[in-house]
């Protein structure tokens, strides 16, 4: 699951890491209220609004209504309603967003902390996330903070260091300071930063999060270290550990469809392709999904519909499969064994016949317990699906629609 920039703050602040204050707000009204409430907390008269949605990039994305940023800097309160204006409400386009972009229903009302001093401030690269290749966490570090990560590892890929912690023993001081010398850091600041890999390493792994990515961490000009931002990814099968974070879960953010998906208990992620496919176990439904390449199509989402299918969850999966426009056909297969077949047949012809109208061709696959009965109840339905014995059939019956 991932979460706004303003909640990953607060779990990162209830946890000791040294962060860039900010206040979230709904609109422009509340955004100077946010304002003038961070400006008696911390003294700020600068400002930073900064959307809210789950996408990076956000600094140099473009709010397509207004042409603002999505990250703009208000250098005095007069400057904050207009500047909230026009982000709020707005569609954000980022590189992460892809085109249609994400529309920004909060704004973070931040303090800046580009403030001039003895010293420049300084960004830098900090994350923590599961290294699966070693089975253990990796700490990431760059001094090329701001940049995209992806980046830097293709065109200096020595500017990245990397820390692997030991489960059995945890984040060590030595890795710290490790990674701190790494940096460059010295004195006070060098210090702050050990302290701020401890704090941050006890959040992602108190919160049982896979991926925290704090990009920049600034050093300001009196030498604080800061999360100027943060990503925060958090493990779905610890969530039910973590209630007052589920709670968190901004649903507007998601796929739709993966959400509906989700609320019927089924394991569906939208893909771009035009071939519909609901199988049951996840490895049977990515052999169906390579099945459906090397017949030419291209799957239009990953559906696994579970061990325990009934006729309910066939239906519901049927009915997500075709609110996808770019569904041209769609492939069921099921392998009945805890699950019978002749159950899943009446699944599929009951979820036809109240759907109605369905135009795309279903090509049914049933294996396994009372496949036969599947098979009789499917051709005797009078519906337009084809059924197919083995799955090289159900391959090429595939290819023939599409063509
Ligand atoms: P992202 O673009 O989605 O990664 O959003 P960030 O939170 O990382 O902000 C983007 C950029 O805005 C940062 O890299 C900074 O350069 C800039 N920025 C963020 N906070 C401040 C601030 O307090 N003052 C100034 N001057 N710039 C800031
Ligand atoms: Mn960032």
């Amino acid at each position: 699951m991932n979460i706004h920039e303003y909640q990953a703050k607060d779990i990162l602040k209830s946890y000791g890491v040294t962060i860039q204050e900010g206040i979230v707000a709904d609109t422009p009204e509340k955004a100077v209220e946010a304002a003038k409430e961070l400006n008696r907390e911390t003294g700020t008269e600068w400002y930073v609004v900064k959307a809210q949605i789950h996408a990076g990039g956000r600094g140099k994305g473009k709010v397509q209504e207004t042409g603002s940023n999505g990250v703009v800097l208000a250098k005095s309160l007069d400057e904050v309603k207009p500047k909230s204006e026009a982000i709020l409400g707005g569609t954000l386009v980022t590189h992460q967003t892809g085109a249609e972009g994400k529309k920004v229903n909060k704004v973070l009302i931040a303090q800046d902390v580009y403030y001039p001093g003895e010293s420049e401030p300084k960004e830098y690269y900090l994350s923590i996330l599961l290294d699966r290749a070693k089975g253990c966490n990796v700490i990431m570090a760059s001094t090329e903070g701001g940049m995209d990560i992806e980046t830097v590892a293709e065109e200096t890929p020595e500017k990245i260091v990397k820390e692997w912690i030991d489960p059995a023993v945890g984040l060590q001081g030595f890795q710290a300071r490790k990674v701190a010398f790494a940096l460059g850091l010295e004195g006070q600041a060098f210090k702050e930063m050990v302290k701020f890999i401890f704090s941050l390493y006890k959040a992602y792994e108190a919160t049982d999060s896979s991926q925290f990515e704090i990009n920049p961490v600034l050093k300001t000009s009196d030498n604080k270290i800061l999360a100027v931002d943060a990503k925060v990814n958090l493990d779905d099968n610890a969530l039910y550990r973590h209630k007052d974070i589920a709670e968190m879960r901004d649903l507007s953010e998601e796929d739709p469809l993966e959400v509906e998906a989700g609320q019927n208990g089924l394991n569906y992620v939208k893909l771009d392709g035009n071939v519909g496919c609901m199988v049951n176990g996840a490895g049977l439904a990515m052999a169906t999904m390579d099945i459906i390449k090397l017949s030419g199509g291209e799957p239009a989402n990953f559906l696994d519909v579970g061990g325990g299918a009934n006729a309910q969850t066939v239906e519901a999966g049927f009915r997500i499969i075709l609110k996808d426009p770019n569904v041209k056909a769609i492939l069921i297969n099921i392998f009945g064994g805890i699950v019978r077949c002749d159950r899943v047949a009446n699944g599929v012809v009951e979820a036809y016949k109240s759907i109605g109208d369905i135009d795309v061709p279903i090509i049914v696959r049933l294996q396994g317990t009372n496949a036969e009965e599947g098979a009789k109840i499917i051709d005797e339905s009078g519906l337009k699906v084809v059924s197919a014995v083995v799955l090289k059939d159900a391959a090429e019956k595939v290819k023939e629609v599409l063509a």
